[in-house]
């Protein structure tokens, strides 16, 4: 798949490229199987210092923009969906750091350092009893002196136990309200995580998401500056939705690939004729280009706007993100679909090259991973006093 940008980032594109093709897509059946963590691909990812690529220069890395991360992100669901995954809420929680932490010296000592260890960084939004909403929390940070205690029991932790630090929501402190929240870098070594539920999923198999009771403690300063609603607003939300209709896109391309080879192999068996299942999937590529020109115009759009925090915070983009979260999380199950369609049995067999099953499972969790009707319900209270047409 040919990738149109690559400005500060042509040698890490490349890499990832590689890892795609050469490690990711090696193991990717046995991480599905196993439901376990996609360990050689994080560890590719790291030896080729793709973990840091949203760094800016001042502390060292590269500075990709979302664009770029967002290609990365769908190059690799091309060949493994989980291994993307935790990639795409890996930078979720780095530019969470770089866009809200680099004025403290903590942090941007901690920015400097990662560049050298590369560190993965894992996300904890979800609490037992705020049913689904990442913007109210139960838990509370608790400050003595310099240091912290935090304590959080939640639903879902995508590879917690591998990451090197958790970003955890909670209250700013226990007098707070639910939605005045902040953000705790919570180090590995710094807590103990109990798990709580399994994770044998229909699909995402190797994200490894169970529940996890958290007990951490910390110095003061691993809390990030201002409130949560700001570096959600203005960075955890557009870079996850970003990130992920970029992955869900490239699980859709992966299987459109996949029916693409079948279609070539049937036109192979009889030349001079174009095969049946040609046209359904030259329609199946209409409503990928679409679903492509969906993300890349929200990254371009946020890349040149990074830097207005207002605008960020407006509904106008909001509603976008929201949009694009809701259009793609749709859209990539209904592509595979199609390309099982175009497959048929082939698609269907779990041991066949033609395999779409994976794909298919992986795709349906996007419209789950922050319910699309809990979003669409938040779009409809919006919708009520914004009067711009989109
Ligand atoms: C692959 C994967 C990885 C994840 N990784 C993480 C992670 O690393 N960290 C983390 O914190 N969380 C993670 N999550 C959790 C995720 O982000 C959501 O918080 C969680 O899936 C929501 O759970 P829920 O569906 O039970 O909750 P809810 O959002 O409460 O949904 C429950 C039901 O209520 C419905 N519903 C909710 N609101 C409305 C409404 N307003 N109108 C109508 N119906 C509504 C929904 O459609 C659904 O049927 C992950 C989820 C997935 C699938």
């Amino acid at each position: 798949m040919k990738s149109p940008e690559v400005p500060a980032s042509a040698g890490l594109l490349a890499a990832v490229r590689a890892i795609a093709t050469q490690t990711a897509a090696r193991h990717a059946a046995d991480v599905d199987a196993k439901a376990r963590f996609p360990a050689e691909t994080v560890a590719a990812l790291r030896d080729a210092r793709v973990l840091s690529a949203a760094v800016a220069p001042e502390h060292g890395g590269p500075g990709c923009g979302l664009r770029e991360l967002a290609e990365f992100c769908a190059i690799l669901a091309q060949e493994c969906a989980s291994s993307a995954m935790v990639l795409a809420m890996h930078y979720s929680q780095l530019a969470c750091i770089t866009r809200h932490g680099a004025d403290s010296p903590w942090f941007s000592a901690w920015l400097r350092e990662t560049v050298q260890r590369q560190d993965l960084l894992a996300s904890m939004t979800s609490e037992n009893g705020t049913f689904g909403d990442t913007r109210s929390s139960i838990c509370a940070v608790q400050r003595d002196g310099d240091r912290f205690t935090l304590e959080k029991d939640a639903t879902t932790g995508s590879y917690c136990a591998h990451a090197d630090a958790i970003l955890v929501t909670c209250r700013r402190d226990a007098d707070a309200p639910a939605s005045e929240q902040v953000l705790v870098m919570v180090r590995r070594e710094d807590c103990t995580l109990q798990q709580t539920t399994s994770w044998d999923t229909l699909g995402m198999r190797g994200t490894c998401s169970p529940g996890f009771k958290l007990a951490s403690s910390g110095h003061v300063r691993q809390i990030l500056p201002g409130a949560f609603a700001d570096s959600s607003a203005q960075s955890m939300v557009p870079y996850s939705h970003i990130l992920w209709a970029a992955l869900w896109w490239g699980i859709a391309a992966g299987a459109v690939a996949r029916a693409a080879q079948f279609v070539r192999g049937q036109a192979r068996q009889k030349p001079g004729t174009v095969p049946p299942t040609a046209q359904a999937l030259a329609q199946l590529q209409v409503r990928l280009q679409a679903m492509k020109q969906n993300w890349v115009s929200a990254a371009r759009d946020f890349d040149a706007l990074a830097g207005e925090r207002d605008e960020l915070m407006g509904m106008g983009w909001a509603l976008r993100l929201n949009n694009l979260k809701i259009a793609c999380s749709e859209a990539a199950p209904q592509i595979v679909h199609g390309a099982l369609q175009v497959v048929g049995i082939l698609g269907y067999k779990n041991d066949s090259p033609f395999s779409l099953g994976r794909h298919y499972r992986d795709a349906l969790s996007g419209s789950l991973m922050i319910s699309n009707e809990r979003i669409a319900a938040k779009n409809a209270s919006m919708l009520l006093v914004y009067k711009d047409a989109a």
